[in-house]
């Protein structure tokens, strides 16, 4: 079968053959692959030559967001069957800690883990994959078009949660009960900012438009890219970062109470997002889920910033990976997105390549472009 690989000491993406995967164990699932997506971790790995195959390989398939179609499943297979649609998810745990015994592997306490499609184990830019059940999610039949977006907005849904579950040490965040950071509509009176309006910062901005709070998406694009489009077309504001410093852009979101409840970092724009946390309200959080590669100096002034985030109550949580848990509930607010917000996420798509495209797919960066999902098989 064809798959997109990177391969040892050969820089770049390459186009190679590999015998097809089999069924060897009884919870083991076999899915042909429709469509996978690209996101920010494979540019980079093409970029920066992030090369993390397993030993006793030559090269990993890459890739690991994807929605497919099961073919065959192993005879203690229950809960998928052949001719459902699923989304599988990326890591796999360590088989050590209580996290990744538990399903929580995004949680792993040993870094022991394994990805797909990034470290050490194949991932989805191939034709089939075959897995164990418990990574394996039923799409609704009625989402397979758009069920390529499960995996990024699960990351969403992970920072997502983590903020409100660490926020609900705060339940007099504003007058009203119903507004608590565990309650259904606990983004009223709230407002945050967003850094990056990348798929990410996209997603992540929805989720949080979805749960009615204020908010504003920072990107050094001008007016007219189709990501202002977007954030404007769920309610959100735009902010142009560009020549404006991070206190002037904390200062265009902070509403008439001076506040900013909530920073949500998805720029990997690494110093920005540090000098950020010295315009932090009080009692707020930032919760920081891009990845910045290579090196960045800046200079701080350390005693402020340790000085304000104590007397300031104040919680910078990072968050990577997710679980099933986040994957099912990407799946149920797929569908409120896309209506709710008028088919942000058929419009996030801006590029669709072939899996024989490999030598372009990477380079699809024009000023159009926000999302390139690769087409597995459209039969
Ligand atoms: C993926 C995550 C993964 C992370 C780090 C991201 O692009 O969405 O699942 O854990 O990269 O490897
Ligand atoms: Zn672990």
């Amino acid at each position: 079968m064809k798959a997109i690989v990177m391969m040892r000491g050969k820089p770049g993406a390459h186009a190679f053959d590999l015998p097809e995967p089999r069924l060897s164990q009884p919870d083991e699932v076999l899915v042909k692959v429709k469509e996978a997506g690209v996101d920010g971790t494979d540019y980079n790995m093409i970029k920066h030559n992030l090369q993390d195959i397993a030993e006793g390989r030559n090269e990993i398939i890459m890739g690991h967001e994807m929605v497919g179609v099961v073919e065959e499943v192993g005879r203690n297979v229950t809960s998928v069957a052949p001719g459902d649609t699923v989304v599988m998810t990326v890591r796999r745990g360590c088989g050590i800690c209580q996290p990744c015994l538990h399903n929580q592997s995004d949680m792993c306490m040993t870094g022991l883990y394994t990805e797909r499609g990034i470290h050490k184990r194949d991932g989805y830019f191939t034709e089939f994959v075959v897995d164990q059940e418990q990574y394996v999610v039923k799409v609704p039949a009625n989402l397979a078009k758009l069920a390529v977006f499960t995996e990024p907005l699960s990351i969403a849904e992970k920072g997502i949660t983590q903020l409100r579950t660490i926020q609900s040490r705060f339940p007099w965040a504003c007058e009203h009960r119903g507004h608590d950071f565990l309650a259904p509509d606990w983004g009223g009176c709230k407002i945050a900012l967003v850094l990056g309006a990348g798929p990410l910062g996209i997603l992540a901005a929805s989720l949080l438009r979805l749960a009615g709070v204020y908010t504003f998406v920072a990107d050094i694009v001008s007016e007219d890219s189709p990501k202002v489009h977007l954030v404007e077309q769920m309610g959100a504001n735009y902010v142009d970062a560009r020549g404006k410093n991070p206190k002037e852009i904390v200062d265009l979101c902070c509403g008439s109470a001076g506040r900013l409840d909530i920073v949500f970092e998805a720029s990997g724009a690494a110093a920005t997002a540090v000098e950020l946390v010295n315009y932090m309200s009080r009692s707020s959080i930032y919760v920081m889920t891009g990845i910045p590669r290579e090196e960045l100096l800046i200079q701080i002034d350390a005693a402020q910033f340790v000085r304000q985030i104590v007397r300031y109550n104040q919680v910078v949580v990072g968050s990577v990976n997710s679980n099933r848990s986040h994957f099912e509930a990407a799946l149920k607010d797929i569908p409120a997105i896309n209506s709710r917000f008028g088919g942000l996420l058929d419009e996030m798509i801006t590029h669709r390549f072939k899996l024989r495209d490999y030598d372009e797919i990477f380079s699809a960066t024009d000023r159009q472009h926000i999302k390139t999902v690769i087409e597995v098989d459209i039969s």
